[in-house]
């Protein structure tokens, strides 16, 4: 038998994002805390309905400490919605930090920055190196980057932006900017891994600046920006080794990034967790 809905008390709404709602809940058997996110299906097309059960299902397999833990899925006909519990994240997500720093005009530490570019590498490396297929996030980006209450991180919303993007296509373009677009997906060609190192070295900078290295007031300036590759460095306070390694992440040149594993392995990386542990 499979969970159901009243096995878990609703503690409250944490937020609405591009494709459904989030809520603290508690799981009374045991009393532990959990998110769970609320995904609409009924007007969803056959195939996507598919595709969404298979999504999930590749969720549930990814268990790496980096990674949001999957806990469970609720399937409710009746409202026609999709439940899927998960570990919860304490400490937020970065986009709270981003914010705050633009606010107060503060700046990060430089081990912060290391330590988040390290950890989701890490998070990417279990999923694009899966042995059951080769998984992508599509969806880098701030509000998916979580702390849990130890400062570990923890990459969220796996895959899921897949289903959901040609689901919502329209409404998804038109809700967020797509500022960590890399250029070859703005040319055209496919998602791939390397995509997905673009968005995180997007990542990384935005950490540094408070605002991603590329911006425009509409998507034709952004997307011509973000052909064109010029930002600016990050703020001085911020080491050579540090700017050259988001360098790296953001060549316009998909072929020219590091793969995953090449990051995790980078002797910058390597000494700074040395220096930092
Ligand atoms: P978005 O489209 O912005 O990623 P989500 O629907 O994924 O929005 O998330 C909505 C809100 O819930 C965000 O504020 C996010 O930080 C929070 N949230 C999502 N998942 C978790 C989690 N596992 N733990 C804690 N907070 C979460
Ligand atoms: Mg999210």
């Amino acid at each position: 038998v499979g969970a159901k809905l009243e096995d878990y008390e609703v503690l409250g709404v944490i937020g609405t994002g591009t494709f459904g709602t989030c809520y603290k809940v508690k799981k009374k058997s045991s009393g532990h805390l959990y998110v769970w996110k609320a995904i609409k299906y009924g007007s969803m097309k056959e195939d996507k309905k598919q595709l969404l059960v298979s999504e999930v299902n590749l969720l549930s397999q990814l268990k790496h400490p980096n990674i949001v833990r999957y806990h469970d899925r609720i399937i409710h006909k009746e409202s026609a919605t999709l439940y899927i519990v998960m570990e919860c994240c304490e400490g937020g997500d970065l986009s709270l930090i981003i914010n705050k720093c633009k606010r107060t005009k503060c700046l990060v530490t430089e081990a912060f920055v290391w330590h988040v570019l390290y950890q989701t590498a890490r998070a990417l490396q279990a999923c694009h190196w899966h042995h059951s297929a080769t998984i992508l996030h599509r969806d880098i980006k701030p509000a998916n980057v979580f702390l849990d209450s130890s400062g570990n991180v923890k990459l969220g919303d796996f895959g899921l932006a897949r289903v959901l993007e040609s689901e919502s296509g329209y409404a998804h373009t038109i809700v967020g900017t797509p500022y960590y677009m890399s250029p070859e997906v703005i040319k055209g060609s496919k998602y791939n891994r390397m995509s997905d190192i673009w968005s995180l070295g997007c990542l990384a900078y935005e950490l540094c600046t408070s605002s991603p290295p590329f911006t425009g007031s509409n998507i034709k300036e952004l997307a011509r920006k973000i052909l064109d590759g010029r930002y600016d460095r990050i703020p001085d306070y911020y080491s050579d080794d540090l700017n050259s390694f988001i360098n790296l992440l953001l060549n316009t040149d998909q072929e020219k990034r590091p793969p995953v594993e090449d990051i995790t392995h980078h002797p910058s990386l390597v000494s700074q967790l040395a220096t930092n542990s």
